[in-house]
């Protein structure tokens, strides 16, 4: 920020202090002020509708590492540019194709940012050294304005403390940045409140890579298909696409746990359920509708424009365990749910489980059950046989076989598939299609039935019983259930978590 010098009094030094003015952004007196900070090379948090953003000249290098220092963001997370018009766009960017130009026409100024290929224009210090940058045009006034006033793009990420929600009002900011920045626009609470949808067209397949108010059906509506870039939950050294992903986001300093189900009833339950064993501090994040689930207990609505509000009033509330009933991925609820994710640094309780099914349970399904819980997703995998021997337990071979991948399964026993197993599993995984037959007599949801194969993708083929066979030839089936369980779970990523 740029230092304020100040005379104390007649005769005494002028001291350097470091102050924070908050303007009104329908004042544009405080706008041409602002626009003007920014010319000099400081930093302004200014509205967008989605959060505010905290801003700096994007032509000025020096000006945009201020940007990092204030929020402690990490260097390798890059910023997005905005801009007020698109003549502006072309000083930074390579020509945009087709798909680009009918995304812009349809949603800008609007919550979506593009990835386009970057001019030397745009210093390596905002793209965190990428050859691509993002940018949007923001649908605010406010920052329409302050842009054009200043006549240089804004590099702006989010206006808060790395690791913090989200800020959607100018307190928020305030506090967390008063003293670092030199100046916050105040235009009210952010209308959207949720950060902008993120794509990437540089693919064959344009590629979702945060999920925003510019809904990933809308985007289907005018790409066609459209890939859901992995969520990454947990901080991890691979580079992803989109670098910021990989830092624990949106946190309030209370612990999160986001709760999944199919069926509502048993997210209800189950949360009614561990509150009652933990008592105290706890509250539940839940939609209007699902609130009513939950009467004398402490909850919070879950609403796009005022969920960042919610975690920030949650640790002001001094609430130390947060329950989120979750929502499935449509529409807006898919960004919520991925902030959520995000902020419960994945303690996600996945109510449903999976339940694999063979012939007597000593061989290929328990192989299953330990492999599918070894990729810890956070929804149980169960075992059964259609023809279990009585008093039957795990083969010592498929023991054996566990054990070289460093997995167990520790006090198991065989056991015979019943109508109740049906009912509670959310998926069933069979080895056989003889199997898969078998269980869709037992029940009217057929549509919850499958082979292994065939809803990792692959062609139907059945998994054969290597019972009585050598160590090998368990360590062949071992390998072939690995392979079709990891496809599913990635695909299940890629869809819903
Ligand atoms: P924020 O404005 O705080 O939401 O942060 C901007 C986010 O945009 C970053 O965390 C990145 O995930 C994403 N981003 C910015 N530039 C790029 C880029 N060149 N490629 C992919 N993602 C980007
Ligand atoms: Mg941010």
């Amino acid at each position: 920020m740029i230092p304020v010098h100040v005379t104390a009094a007649k005769n005494t030094k002028s001291v350097v202090v470091l102050m924070t003015k908050i303007k009104s952004a329908n004042d544009l007196n405080a706008i041409k002020e602002a626009a003007r900070i920014i010319t000099e090379g400081g930093l302004v948090a200014f509205p967008t509708e989605t959060v505010y953003g905290l801003g700096a000249d994007a032509l000025n290098s020096e000006a945009c590492k201020g940007i990092f220092e204030a929020k402690g963001r990490p260097r390798d997370n890059p910023l997005i540019i905005h801009i007020a018009d698109m003549e502006s766009l072309l000083n930074i960017v390579e020509v945009p194709g087709h798909k680009a130009n009918k995304l812009m026409e349809k949603f800008w100024p609007g919550p979506l940012t593009l990835i386009f290929t970057k001019k030397t224009t745009v210093s390596d210090v905002i793209s965190g050294g990428l050859s691509t940058v993002a940018v949007r045009m923001p649908d605010n006034e406010a920052a329409l304005s302050l842009i054009k006033e200043a006549k240089t793009p804004i590099a702006a990420p989010s206006a808060n403390i790395s690791g913090r929600p989200s800020p959607t009002t100018a307190g928020h900011v305030k506090s967390d940045l008063d003293g670092k920045i030199d100046m916050i626009l105040d235009g009210g609470n952010a209308v959207v409140g949720l950060e902008s949808t993120i794509v990437d067209l540089s693919g064959t397949v344009p590629m979702l890579l945060r999920p925003g108010a510019i809904t990933l059906e809308m985007l289907e509506d005018i790409l066609g298909t459209v890939e859901i870039y992995p969520e990454i939950i947990f901080e991890d050294d691979k580079a992803p696409k989109a670098p910021g992903m990989k830092y624990r986001h949106y946190a309030p300093k209370a612990e999160l746990t986001v709760v999944i189900s199919k069926r509502k009833a048993r997210i209800s339950k189950y949360i009614r359920q561990k509150i009652g064993e933990i008592g105290g501090t706890c509250a539940i994040l839940a939609s209007q509708e699902d609130l009513e689930k939950y009467k004398n207990l402490k909850t919070y609505s879950l609403e796009p424009e005022t969920l960042f509000a919610a975690l920030r009033q949650i640790d002001k509330d001094g609430i130390k365990r947060v329950f989120v009933h979750g929502l499935d991925d449509t529409g807006i609820n898919r960004a919520m749910m991925n902030r959520l994710r995000k902020a419960s640094s994945g303690d996600i309780v996945d109510l449903d489980t999976v339940l694999f099914v063979c012939t007597g349970n000593t061989c290929r399904s328990p192989m299953a059950e330990a492999i599918w819980d070894s990729f810890k997703t956070g929804c149980l995998a169960k075992s059964c046989g259609i023809a279990v021997a009585p008093g039957s337990t795990l083969n010592e071979n498929a023991r054996k076989t566990l054990e070289i991948k460093g997995l167990s399964l520790q006090g198991f026993t065989s056991r015979q598939l019943t109508k109740n197993d049906v009912e509670e599993a959310s998926v069933i995984f069979c080895m056989t299609k003889v199997h898969a037959e078998y269980v869709k007599q037992m029940t009217n949801d057929m549509w919850k039935v499958y082979t292994l194969s065939e809803y990792a993708g692959e062609s139907e083929t059945d998994i054969s019983d290597p019972f009585g066979s050598e160590l090998d030839i368990y360590e062949v089936c071992a390998k072939e259930l690995e392979t079709l369980i990891s496809k599913i779970i990635e695909n299940r990523n890629k869809k819903s978590l």
